[in-house]
C-alpha cells in the first residue's frame, strides 16, 4: 500500500514538473507580452493614419464623386489646399449628435434590458445565456446572446418607420454621414481610452490583463481581456456586434433609399450588395453564440483596435460599396449580376460550412460526422496561467483538411463579389477586398503564431498534416 502511495506521489511530482516545464513556454498564449519593432511601427502607423484613411474615403465620395485620385491630383498640382477640402467638410451637428446618442442608447437598451426570446421559438438558433471559451487565466465568462433579437427589433422599427410612421427619412444615415463620422470617432476614442484607464484602476479580471509597458501597443491592442461593467455589459460583445454590425444593414438600406430618391429606382447592383451583405450580417447574428469562440472574443484584448475599429472603421469602410453606388448607380447586365450572385453565395457557403464544421467538431468533442465520416484529428494539450492542463483537438477532416483557414477563403470570395457588383470604373469599392486580404492573411499568421505558442509541438504535427493556409497547393 505504502509502495503504491509512493509510486503515485512520484508520478504526481513528475506530472507537475512536466506541467511546470511546459508552463513557461505555453502560458504565453494570448496577445503578445513583448513588442517587436515591426508591430510597434505598424501600430503607430495605424494610430496615426487609420482615422485619416476613413476620412479620405468618405470625403472623396462627398467632394470627388468617389474618385481616390482626384483629391491627390488637386492637392499635388496646387489646385486645392488641404484647408479648402477641410472647409468643405460638414462639421459635427447637434442633429447628428442626437441621432448617434439615441442610436447607441437604444442598442445598449436592447443588449442589456431584453433577455433573448428568439431561442424560444426559432428552431436551431442558440441564444440566451451562453458560455465563452476558457481565458488564459482559466475563467469562463457568461454572455447574454441576444444580437439576433436586437437586429430584428431594430429592422422592424426601421421598416415600420419607412412605410408607416414616417418619423424620419430612410435616407437619414446617408444625409448625416459625415457629421455621424465625428460622433463615431468620439465614441471610438472615448471607449478605448476608458478601457485603458479601467485596466489600470478597476480591471474586471486582473489575471487576464496583459501589460507590455509600451503605451502605444497597450492602447491599441488592449490590456484587459474581457472588460465588463457589472455582470453583463461586455465591451467586446457589445462593440463588436452592435452598434457597428446592426448598423451595417441599416446603412445599406439608407443608401438604397437615397438611390431611389435621386434616380427614381434602385439598381440591381445595390440590391446585390444589400442582399449579400445582409446574408453575412444575419449569419453573424444567427451564429452569435459561435462567435464567442472566434479570435475576436477568445484571444484579442479590448483596446483601440476593437473599440475604435468597431465604432468607425467597420461601419464606414465595410459599407463603401453601397456609398459608391449612390454616386455611381451601376446597372449590371443579367449575366454579370447572376455571376456575382453565384460567387457571393458560393463564398458564403464555404465560409459558413467551414465555420460550422469546426463548431460541430468542437461542440461534440469530435463525436460527429463530417462529410458523412467520423472526423480525423490531432490530439493536443495546453496550459492556463494557474498551471492547469487542458486537452483539445485540431480537426484534419472536411474543409479543415483542405487548408488551415478555408473559412477565410470563403469570406474573401464573398468580399470580392460585393466589390465586383460596383463595376470597374473606380478603385474605391475595391478597397474592401484589398483590406480583407491583408486582414485575413495577417490574422491567419497571427493566429498560427498564437496556436504555436499554445499547443507547441502538437501544432507542428497539425501543420505537417494540413500544410496550406488559404489555398490548397498555393498558399
Ligand atoms: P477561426 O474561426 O478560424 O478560429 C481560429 C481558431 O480555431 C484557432 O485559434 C484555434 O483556436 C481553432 N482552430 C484552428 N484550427 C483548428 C482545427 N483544425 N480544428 C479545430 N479548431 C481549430 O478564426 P476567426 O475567429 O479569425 O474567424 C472566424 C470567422 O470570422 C472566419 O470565417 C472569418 O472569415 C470571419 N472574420 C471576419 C472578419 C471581418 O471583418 N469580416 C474579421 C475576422 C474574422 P483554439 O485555441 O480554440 O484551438
Amino acid at each position: 500500500m505504502a509502495a503504491h502511495q509512493e509510486k503515485k506521489s512520484a508520478e504526481e511530482r513528475k506530472h507537475k514538473s512536466i506541467q511546470n516545464d511546459t508552463r513557461t513556454s505555453q502560458v504565453q498564449w494570448g496577445r503578445a507580452w513583448e513588442v517587436d519593432w515591426f508591430s510597434l511601427a505598424s501600430i503607430l502607423f495605424l494610430l496615426m493614419f487609420a482615422p485619416l484613411i476613413v476620412y479620405y474615403f468618405i470625403m472623396s465620395c462627398d467632394q470627388y464623386q468617389c474618385s481616390l485620385i482626384d483629391p491627390l491630383i488637386d492637392l499635388l498640382t496646387g489646385n486645392k489646399h488641404l484647408s479648402d477640402i477641410w472647409d468643405k467638410t460638414p462639421t459635427l451637428t447637434y442633429r447628428a449628435a442626437a441621432i448617434y446618442t439615441l442610436w447607441v442608447a437604444f442598442q445598449i437598451f436592447l443588449y442589456l434590458c431584453i433577455p433573448d426570446f428568439c431561442h424560444k421559438f426559432l428552431p436551431g438558433y442558440v441564444g440566451g445565456v451562453q458560455e465563452g471559451a476558457v481565458t488564459p487565466a482559466g475563467v469562463v465568462n457568461l454572455y447574454e446572446v441576444n444580437g439576433l433579437q436586437a437586429w430584428i427589433i431594430t429592422h422592424v422599427l426601421w421598416f415600420a418607420n419607412a412605410y408607416y410612421f414616417h418619423w424620419f427619412s430612410p435616407t437619414i444615415i446617408f444625409d448625416n454621414w459625415i457629421p455621424l463620422l465625428w460622433c463615431a470617432n468620439i465614441l471610438g476614442y472615448a471607449v478605448s481610452t476608458f478601457a485603458m484607464i479601467k485596466s489600470y484602476f478597476f480591471p474586471t479580471n486582473a489575471k487576464d490583463c496583459k501589460f507590455t509597458g509600451n503605451f502605444f501597443y497597450d492602447y491599441m491592442m488592449g490590456i484587459e481581456f474581457n472588460p465588463r461593467i457589472g455582470k453583463w455589459f461586455d465591451f467586446k460583445l457589445f462593440f463588436n456586434g452592435r452598434p457597428g454590425i446592426v448598423a451595417w444593414t441599416l446603412i445599406n438600406l439608407s443608401y438604397a433609399a437615397k438611390q431611389q430618391e435621386l434616380y427614381g429606382q434602385v439598381t440591381n447592383s445595390m440590391i446585390l450588395v444589400n442582399v449579400l451583405q445582409g446574408i453575412y450580417v444575419l449569419d453573424f447574428f444567427w451564429n452569435e453564440a459561435w462567435y464567442l469562440k472566434t479570435i475576436d472574443i477568445c484571444h484579442d484584448h479590448f483596446g483601440w483596435y476593437l473599440g475604435w475599429g468597431d465604432c468607425v472603421w467597420l461601419p464606414y469602410l465595410y459599407t463603401l460599396q453601397g456609398l459608391y453606388l449612390v454616386y455611381h448607380p451601376v446597372q449590371l447586365c443579367t449575366a454579370n449580376a447572376i455571376g456575382i450572385l453565384m460567387l457571393g453565395l458560393i463564398g458564403y457557403y464555404i465560409f459558413r460550412m467551414t465555420n460550422h464544421q469546426k463548431d460541430l467538431f468542437r461542440r461534440t468533442n469530435g463525436n460527429c460526422k463530417i462529410w458523412g465520416k467520423k472526423p480525423e484529428y490531432i490530439e493536443c494539450s495546453y496550459m492556463s496561467v494557474d498551471g492547469t492542463k487542458y486537452y483539445s483537438k485540431l480537426m484534419t477532416s472536411g474543409f479543415w483538411g483542405w487548408a488551415r483557414h478555408f473559412n477565410y477563403t470563403g469570406d474573401l470570395m464573398g468580399s470580392l463579389a460585393y466589390c465586383l457588383a460596383c463595376g470597374f470604373e473606380h478603385l474605391l469599392p475595391y478597397f474592401y477586398i484589398v483590406y480583407m486580404t491583408i486582414l485575413l492573411t495577417h490574422r491567419c499568421i497571427r493566429d498560427e503564431h498564437r496556436c504555436f505558442s499554445k499547443y507547441g509541438k502538437d501544432w507542428k504535427r497539425y501543420t505537417a498534416a494540413v500544410p496550406y493556409r488559404l489555398l490548397p497547393g498555393i498558399f
